[in-house]
């Protein structure tokens, strides 16, 4: 199985967090997203430890919550003494709707609205990463109109890009975010925020990829974050306090996966950072990190109900679900793999090779193709795993489909974190 967190009972039937999928579905109705909360806890904690064991602690875990933003999971990870980012206004109000302290939030964004950065300077966020002149000036405008100050760090784009598959290090300046090094663009906006009263230059920041299953990209930023540190402290008298290096750690989706451990990817991007730090003789900064998937994403699954089945021979075996691309369109979006189990024959072999398509009205609405999963028949209960992450946040109603409820499973008790959307949810805002 992916994670510890999924096993397999007595009644041959799939099980997270303790509890029997089949009976979720039951319980709940489909299509229907579970997360196990002890596994949520612990990779806050795991992240936490690994900085304490290596950094001594001097160190701050940011949960990305673009990753699954709901109130509850604000206040699990408050609970868990971790910070959290956002991205938007609104995930800014889901936060302090949750109880979230505003110090402990940082916000990001490449084009943050007017609107937004007054909301999070009233409420006064710990950190802005603010991405682009733009932005800089805008906000040093706001805060001065508001006779407020604010931390912020500066995004830059690191010049290593981890989003394919590859690793490669080049020259990434074709990014929609952050400030480039390698044309003197972050060294400008640092020049132009150390005469911002409004403003302080907290930190810098990068974010170099997602779901990476290797440690020299860190390496690598690790070197080119602590030497600009460096630079410009030297050249501009700046004082860099705090490096976050993003998130991106990768996670299990296949059994093909091999993700690095919380604990080996934290040992070996403090072990970088120290390195650098002698390097460029540099004081050990403040270092923080963003990791949404790998909080949220392996110990998860959406349950669907098995609808229409159709065996094209010699081409292939549609198995229609009662979702789709509304709940999970990370397949039609990226061809994201995921492993699919028939939970309630989770116990036969998975000997049937199938097409798992949703119910949208697009050629494309395909959660995986040619996946094996067991002998499959109408009424039966599918899950796809580690849907945890990037999928009720991507959700939409496209064709007027409501969007599923969420359930949070512990010690194989659960509840209901996010409500089904109704047919009403739908025409509310209609005029
Ligand atoms: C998306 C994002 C993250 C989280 O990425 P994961 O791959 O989910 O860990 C962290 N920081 C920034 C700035 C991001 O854009």
């Amino acid at each position: 199985m992916l994670t510890n967190s999924f096993s397999v009972n007595e009644k041959g039937h799939l099980t997270l967090g303790g509890a029997d999928t089949v009976e979720l579905a039951k319980e709940y109705g489909t299509p229907l997203y579970v997360f196990d909360e002890n596994d949520i806890r612990n990779n806050c904690r795991q992240f936490k430890d690994a900085f304490s064991k290596y950094y001594g602690g001097n160190a701050r875990v940011y949960y990305a919550s673009k990753a699954f933003s709901c109130k509850e999971m604000y206040r699990i990870v408050k609970d868990e003494g971790i910070c959290t980012d956002v991205v938007s206004g609104g995930e800014l109000y889901t936060a302090l709707a949750a109880g979230f302290l505003a110090e402990k939030i940082g916000f990001h964004g490449n084009n943050k609205t007017p609107d937004e950065l007054k909301y999070a300077l009233q409420n006064k966020v710990g950190r802005i990463i603010v991405d682009n002149m733009t932005e800089l000036y805008l906000l040093n405008e706001i805060a001065k109109e508001m006779n407020t100050h604010q931390d912020i760090l500066f995004r830059i784009k690191p010049g290593i890009d981890c989003h394919t598959h590859e690793y490669i290090q080049t020259g990434q300046i074709d990014c929609k975010f952050g400030f480039a090094l390698e044309n003197g663009e972050a060294y400008e906006a640092v020049k132009a925020v150390a005469n911002m009263q409004n403003l302080s230059l907290a930190g810098i920041h990068c974010h170099i990829g997602s779901q990476i299953f290797e440690t020299v990209p860190f390496i690598d930023a690790a070197d080119i974050m602590v030497s600009f540190a460096k630079t410009i402290s030297e050249e501009l008298g700046v004082t860099v306090s705090e490096i976050n290096f993003g998130g991106g750690f990768g996670i299990k989706y296949t059994l093909e996966d091999k993700p690095v451990s919380k604990d080996e990817s934290i040992k070996i991007l403090c072990g970088a950072v120290k390195e650098a730090c002698q390097k460029y003789a540099f004081p050990h900064p403040t270092l923080c990190i963003e990791p949404g998937r790998s909080i949220v994403g392996a110990s998860s699954l959406t349950l669907y109900t098995v609808g229409s089945i159709k065996e094209i021979k010699g081409i292939r075996n549609y198995v229609a679900v009662d979702g789709g691309m509304s709940d999970n369109p990370r397949y039609a979006l990226y061809q994201a793999e995921y492993e699919a189990v028939v939970a309630n024959k989770a116990d036969k072999p998975r000997d049937f090779i199938a097409t798992i398509a949703g119910k949208c009205c697009e050629s494309g609405d395909l959660i995986q193709e040619h996946t094996q999963i067991q002998q499959v028949q109408q009424g039966d209960i599918l899950a796809v795993l580690a849907t945890g992450a990037y999928n009720y946040s991507m959700a939409s109603n496209y064709n007027r489909i409501p969007r599923p409820a969420a359930v949070m499973v512990k010690d194989g008790n659960s509840r209901v974190i996010i409500n089904r959307e109704t047919y009403e949810d739908l025409v509310k805002k209609d005029v």
